[in-house]
Protein backbone atom coordinates (compact mmCIF):
# COMPACT_ATOMS: atom_id res chain seq x y z
CA UNK A 1 0.00 0.00 0.00
CA UNK A 2 1.07 3.50 -0.84
CA UNK A 3 1.23 5.82 1.83
CA UNK A 4 -0.64 9.14 0.60
CA UNK A 5 0.93 12.19 0.94
CA UNK A 6 -0.68 15.66 0.79
CA UNK A 7 1.57 18.96 -0.11
CA UNK A 8 1.22 21.32 2.66
CA UNK A 9 -0.09 25.03 1.52
CA UNK A 10 2.30 27.53 2.41
CA UNK A 11 3.00 31.42 2.18
CA UNK A 12 5.51 34.12 2.01
CA UNK A 13 4.98 37.05 4.12
CA UNK A 14 6.18 40.65 5.58
CA UNK A 15 4.38 40.62 8.90
CA UNK A 16 1.76 39.55 10.77
CA UNK A 17 0.49 42.56 13.48
CA UNK A 18 -2.09 44.22 15.31
CA UNK A 19 -3.17 47.50 14.60
CA UNK A 20 -5.30 50.49 13.50
CA UNK A 21 -6.64 50.95 10.01
CA UNK A 22 -5.66 54.53 8.89
CA UNK A 23 -7.21 54.28 5.68
CA UNK A 24 -10.76 53.76 4.00
CA UNK A 25 -14.40 52.79 5.33
CA UNK A 26 -12.67 51.18 8.15
CA UNK A 27 -10.62 53.71 9.28
CA UNK A 28 -10.05 53.49 13.04
CA UNK A 29 -11.07 50.17 13.50
CA UNK A 30 -8.41 47.49 15.55
CA UNK A 31 -7.18 44.66 12.84
CA UNK A 32 -5.33 41.87 12.90
CA UNK A 33 -3.01 42.74 9.70
CA UNK A 34 -1.71 39.79 7.40
CA UNK A 35 0.51 41.48 4.69
CA UNK A 36 1.29 39.01 2.43
CA UNK A 37 5.16 39.53 -0.15
CA UNK A 38 4.59 40.06 -3.48
CA UNK A 39 3.01 42.40 -5.79
CA UNK A 40 2.81 42.73 -9.93
CA UNK A 41 2.28 46.46 -10.15
CA UNK A 42 4.63 49.46 -9.50
CA UNK A 43 2.52 52.47 -8.97
CA UNK A 44 4.69 55.54 -8.64
CA UNK A 45 3.58 56.36 -5.41
CA UNK A 46 4.19 52.73 -3.25
CA UNK A 47 4.99 53.46 0.13
CA UNK A 48 5.43 49.32 0.02
CA UNK A 49 8.14 48.32 -2.11
CA UNK A 50 9.76 46.42 0.36
CA UNK A 51 7.04 44.03 -0.46
CA UNK A 52 7.43 43.82 -4.81
CA UNK A 53 9.88 40.05 -3.78
CA UNK A 54 9.21 37.94 -1.12
CA UNK A 55 12.41 38.21 1.61
CA UNK A 56 13.78 35.06 3.50
CA UNK A 57 12.02 35.73 6.75
CA UNK A 58 9.03 37.62 8.00
CA UNK A 59 8.37 39.37 10.79
CA UNK A 60 5.70 38.26 13.48
CA UNK A 61 3.89 39.85 16.33
CA UNK A 62 3.79 37.77 19.61
CA UNK A 63 1.32 40.10 21.27
CA UNK A 64 -1.62 42.51 19.90
CA UNK A 65 0.01 45.65 19.50
CA UNK A 66 3.20 45.39 21.39
CA UNK A 67 5.47 45.38 18.44
CA UNK A 68 7.67 42.15 19.90
CA UNK A 69 8.03 41.13 16.81
CA UNK A 70 9.79 37.77 16.04
CA UNK A 71 11.33 36.31 12.78
CA UNK A 72 10.47 33.12 10.87
CA UNK A 73 11.39 31.64 8.29
CA UNK A 74 9.53 32.31 4.42
CA UNK A 75 7.24 30.30 3.06
CA UNK A 76 5.23 29.91 6.23
CA UNK A 77 2.87 26.97 6.24
CA UNK A 78 -0.99 27.16 6.67
CA UNK A 79 -1.47 25.57 10.10
CA UNK A 80 1.22 27.87 11.67
CA UNK A 81 -0.37 30.86 10.33
CA UNK A 82 -3.76 30.35 12.01
CA UNK A 83 -1.83 29.81 14.71
CA UNK A 84 -0.10 33.17 14.74
CA UNK A 85 -3.59 35.12 13.72
CA UNK A 86 -5.62 32.89 16.95
CA UNK A 87 -2.36 34.14 19.04
CA UNK A 88 -3.50 37.85 18.14
CA UNK A 89 -7.12 37.61 18.70
CA UNK A 90 -7.44 38.54 22.23
CA UNK A 91 -11.17 38.68 23.40
CA UNK A 92 -12.98 41.97 21.99
CA UNK A 93 -10.23 43.30 20.70
CA UNK A 94 -9.81 43.48 16.79
CA UNK A 95 -12.42 44.16 14.29
CA UNK A 96 -11.92 42.21 11.73
CA UNK A 97 -8.82 40.35 9.88
CA UNK A 98 -6.97 42.64 7.24
CA UNK A 99 -5.67 40.71 4.23
CA UNK A 100 -2.74 43.33 2.53
CA UNK A 101 0.45 43.53 0.75
CA UNK A 102 1.92 44.25 -1.52
CA UNK A 103 -1.11 42.08 -3.07
CA UNK A 104 -2.79 39.24 -1.41
CA UNK A 105 -4.67 38.10 -4.00
CA UNK A 106 -1.21 36.79 -5.81
CA UNK A 107 -2.19 34.21 -2.78
CA UNK A 108 -5.80 33.10 -3.88
CA UNK A 109 -4.64 29.24 -3.92
CA UNK A 110 -3.32 29.79 -0.38
CA UNK A 111 -6.32 31.69 0.76
CA UNK A 112 -8.72 29.35 -0.28
CA UNK A 113 -7.57 27.00 2.04
CA UNK A 114 -6.88 29.34 4.35
CA UNK A 115 -9.54 32.12 5.16
CA UNK A 116 -12.28 29.64 6.13
CA UNK A 117 -10.36 27.73 8.89
CA UNK A 118 -9.32 31.35 9.95
CA UNK A 119 -12.52 32.70 9.93
CA UNK A 120 -14.50 29.67 11.34
CA UNK A 121 -11.64 29.60 14.26
CA UNK A 122 -11.37 33.53 15.16
CA UNK A 123 -15.23 34.64 14.40
CA UNK A 124 -13.54 37.58 12.69
CA UNK A 125 -14.93 39.12 9.59
CA UNK A 126 -12.52 39.15 6.97
CA UNK A 127 -11.47 42.42 4.74
CA UNK A 128 -9.19 42.38 1.80
CA UNK A 129 -6.87 44.64 0.58
CA UNK A 130 -6.51 44.82 -2.92
CA UNK A 131 -5.17 46.60 -6.22
CA UNK A 132 -8.60 45.56 -7.86
CA UNK A 133 -6.64 44.29 -10.97
CA UNK A 134 -7.46 40.27 -10.75
CA UNK A 135 -10.76 39.35 -10.99
CA UNK A 136 -10.13 35.52 -11.48
CA UNK A 137 -8.35 35.81 -8.41
CA UNK A 138 -11.00 37.47 -6.46
CA UNK A 139 -13.56 35.01 -8.03
CA UNK A 140 -11.68 32.14 -6.38
CA UNK A 141 -11.90 33.67 -2.48
CA UNK A 142 -15.18 35.33 -3.02
CA UNK A 143 -16.89 33.19 -0.77
CA UNK A 144 -14.57 33.68 2.10
CA UNK A 145 -14.46 37.56 2.31
CA UNK A 146 -17.03 39.83 4.32
CA UNK A 147 -15.45 42.89 2.90
CA UNK A 148 -13.25 44.51 0.07
CA UNK A 149 -11.47 47.84 -0.25
CA UNK A 150 -10.45 47.68 -4.06
CA UNK A 151 -7.66 50.34 -5.32
CA UNK A 152 -8.40 52.23 -8.43
CA UNK A 153 -5.23 53.42 -9.88
CA UNK A 154 -5.40 56.40 -11.98
CA UNK A 155 -2.71 56.42 -14.72
CA UNK A 156 -1.97 60.16 -14.31
CA UNK A 157 -0.55 59.00 -10.32
CA UNK A 158 0.38 55.73 -10.09
CA UNK A 159 1.82 54.89 -14.04
CA UNK A 160 -0.71 51.99 -14.01
CA UNK A 161 -3.28 51.29 -16.38
CA UNK A 162 -6.42 48.57 -15.59
CA UNK A 163 -9.63 50.03 -16.18
CA UNK A 164 -11.12 47.15 -17.52
CA UNK A 165 -10.19 44.98 -14.89
CA UNK A 166 -11.12 47.11 -12.55
CA UNK A 167 -14.52 47.25 -13.66
CA UNK A 168 -15.05 43.86 -13.83
CA UNK A 169 -13.45 43.66 -10.38
CA UNK A 170 -15.95 45.79 -9.08
CA UNK A 171 -18.65 44.09 -10.59
CA UNK A 172 -17.88 40.75 -9.12
CA UNK A 173 -17.75 42.38 -6.16
CA UNK A 174 -21.64 43.92 -6.51
CA UNK A 175 -22.91 40.50 -7.82
CA UNK A 176 -21.48 38.81 -5.03
CA UNK A 177 -23.68 41.39 -2.41
CA UNK A 178 -19.51 41.55 -0.87
CA UNK A 179 -19.59 45.10 0.85
CA UNK A 180 -17.13 46.73 -1.00
CA UNK A 181 -15.38 50.53 -1.43
CA UNK A 182 -13.14 52.27 -3.56
CA UNK A 183 -10.30 54.05 -2.88
CA UNK A 184 -8.30 56.53 -5.18
CA UNK A 185 -5.14 57.93 -4.88
CA UNK A 186 -4.85 61.88 -5.29
CA UNK A 187 -1.67 63.91 -6.24
CA UNK A 188 -1.12 67.37 -7.58
CA UNK A 189 -0.83 66.05 -11.01
CA UNK A 190 -4.47 64.25 -10.71
CA UNK A 191 -5.66 64.46 -14.36
CA UNK A 192 -9.67 65.10 -13.79
CA UNK A 193 -10.81 63.54 -16.83
CA UNK A 194 -9.26 60.54 -15.46
CA UNK A 195 -11.23 61.37 -11.88
CA UNK A 196 -14.35 61.32 -14.27
CA UNK A 197 -13.55 58.17 -15.90
CA UNK A 198 -12.99 56.73 -12.45
CA UNK A 199 -16.53 58.13 -11.02
CA UNK A 200 -18.85 56.60 -14.22
CA UNK A 201 -16.89 53.71 -13.81
CA UNK A 202 -18.12 53.02 -10.05
CA UNK A 203 -21.63 54.57 -11.10
CA UNK A 204 -22.23 51.72 -14.03
CA UNK A 205 -21.68 49.14 -11.45
CA UNK A 206 -23.40 51.37 -8.56
CA UNK A 207 -23.85 54.62 -7.26
CA UNK A 208 -24.20 52.79 -3.86
CA UNK A 209 -20.34 52.04 -3.47
CA UNK A 210 -18.79 54.39 -1.60
CA UNK A 211 -15.41 56.46 -3.33
CA UNK A 212 -12.02 57.27 -1.03
CA UNK A 213 -10.04 60.10 -2.51
CA UNK A 214 -6.87 59.77 -0.72
CA UNK A 215 -4.56 62.19 -1.07
CA UNK A 216 -0.96 61.08 -1.54
CA UNK A 217 1.27 61.29 1.30
CA UNK A 218 4.51 61.96 -0.23
CA UNK A 219 7.50 59.58 -0.14
CA UNK A 220 10.93 60.38 1.53
CA UNK A 221 13.15 61.15 -0.58
CA UNK A 222 15.37 58.13 -0.21
CA UNK A 223 12.19 56.24 -1.17
CA UNK A 224 11.24 57.99 -4.01
CA UNK A 225 10.33 55.68 -7.43
CA UNK A 226 10.21 58.38 -10.01
CA UNK A 227 12.65 61.10 -11.03
CA UNK A 228 10.16 63.80 -10.09
CA UNK A 229 9.10 63.72 -7.01
CA UNK A 230 4.78 62.71 -6.29
CA UNK A 231 3.34 65.99 -4.39
CA UNK A 232 0.05 66.00 -2.43
CA UNK A 233 -2.98 67.74 -4.05
CA UNK A 234 -3.89 71.43 -2.93
CA UNK A 235 -6.43 71.95 -1.07
CA UNK A 236 -8.26 74.17 -3.82
CA UNK A 237 -7.65 70.65 -6.26
CA UNK A 238 -8.90 68.44 -2.99
CA UNK A 239 -12.41 70.32 -3.18
CA UNK A 240 -12.59 70.43 -6.71
CA UNK A 241 -12.11 66.99 -7.51
CA UNK A 242 -14.63 65.96 -5.01
CA UNK A 243 -17.13 68.18 -6.46
CA UNK A 244 -16.37 66.68 -9.63
CA UNK A 245 -16.75 62.86 -8.41
CA UNK A 246 -20.24 63.52 -6.79
CA UNK A 247 -21.76 64.56 -10.04
CA UNK A 248 -21.56 60.50 -10.40
CA UNK A 249 -21.69 59.04 -7.23
CA UNK A 250 -23.50 60.48 -3.88
CA UNK A 251 -20.57 59.10 -1.62
CA UNK A 252 -17.22 60.75 -2.35
CA UNK A 253 -15.24 61.07 1.35
CA UNK A 254 -11.86 62.85 1.39
CA UNK A 255 -9.21 61.52 3.89
CA UNK A 256 -5.72 60.61 4.09
CA UNK A 257 -3.67 57.97 5.50
CA UNK A 258 -4.32 58.53 9.16
CA UNK A 259 -2.46 55.47 10.46
CA UNK A 260 0.83 57.73 9.34
CA UNK A 261 -0.64 60.84 11.46
CA UNK A 262 -0.56 57.91 14.30
CA UNK A 263 2.92 56.48 13.72
CA UNK A 264 0.78 53.19 13.50
CA UNK A 265 1.89 50.41 11.13
S1 LIG B 1 -0.51 47.85 -5.56
FE1 LIG B 1 0.12 48.57 -3.52
S2 LIG B 1 1.97 47.37 -3.05
FE2 LIG B 1 1.62 47.16 -5.24
S3 LIG B 1 2.90 48.75 -6.20
FE3 LIG B 1 0.83 49.62 -5.93
S4 LIG B 1 0.87 50.66 -3.93
FE4 LIG B 1 2.66 49.26 -4.02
Amino acid sequence: MTAKTTVQPTARLIEVFSAIQGEGLNVGTRQIFIRFAYCDLRCHFCDSAHTWSAPPTCRIERSPGLRNFEIHSNPVPLPILVEWVESQNLPCLHDSISLTGGEPLLHAAFLKEFLPQVRSLTGLPVYLETGGHRPEQLAIILPYLDSVGMDLKLPSVSGENHWQEHAKFLQLCQSSHLEAFVKIIISSHTDPAELEHAASLVADVSSNIPVFLQPVTPLAASEQLTPEPILAPTPDQVLMWQALMKKFVPHVRVIPQTHKMLNQL
